[in-house]
């Protein structure tokens, strides 16, 4: 693949393992890193929870946990945040949330549930980076999940696209000219 170039090409990514248990950055997540490091990374956005991007090495500030992640919890009614450890122990070997050493609401992970809004990070900064990014790049999703889905349909319709997927999915079925289609997995060499 020959996008990457020295020159301005930037990335908004977007990836959804489907095996969530593993407990080591993949191929992918690596890929990340290595166009981090050489400044070419705009953005990763991904739906996954298991912090692997961010365990791969990819800077905070170019990621965008849009699910959420275990690495914190806090209060459901207060937002006060509570160990993420404590929380865990709690839920695994009591079988119920914590509660809220302020004002007493339920504890919970910082992940984010059906029906929960996003976090606030996300549409801060997404709208921005469709607009300035110059290359998409979208990796093993089904992008059925709003509004993470909706990502690649709003970049310029001048911005290239490439999807690295078992199936054509979301706005990927207009095909643009402009739009390069890998079938496969995401992690193949
Ligand atoms: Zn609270």
């Amino acid at each position: 693949m020959n996008c990457i170039s020295e020159t301005t090409i930037c990335l908004c990514g977007l990836r959804v393992s489907d095996e969530t248990h593993r407990e080591s950055p993949t191929l992918t997540h690596c890929f990340f890193t290595l166009l981090d490091r050489k400044g070419l990374l705009l953005r990763v956005y991904t739906q996954n929870i298991d912090g692997l991007e961010e365990v791969s090495g990819v800077h905070p500030d170019r990621l965008v946990e849009c699910h959420g992640h275990f690495r914190s919890a806090s209060c459901t009614e207060c937002r006060s945040p509570y160990n993420s450890d404590d929380c865990k122990t709690s839920m695994l070997e009591k079988g119920e949330a914590p509660t809220c050493n302020i004002c007493g609401g339920l504890v919970k992970v910082d992940v984010t549930f059906f029906g929960e809004e996003l976090p606030s990070r996300f549409n801060e900064i997404v709208y921005k980076d469709v607009d300035s990014c110059d290359l998409l790049m979208v990796f093993g999703t089904s992008l059925l999940v709003a509004p993470v889905a909706y990502i690649p349909e709003w970049v310029s319709n001048s911005t290239p696209r490439v999807l690295v997927n078992r199936e054509l999915v979301g706005d990927f079925h207009r095909q643009k000219h402009t739009d390069l289609y890998l079938q496969g997995e995401c992690d193949d060499r």
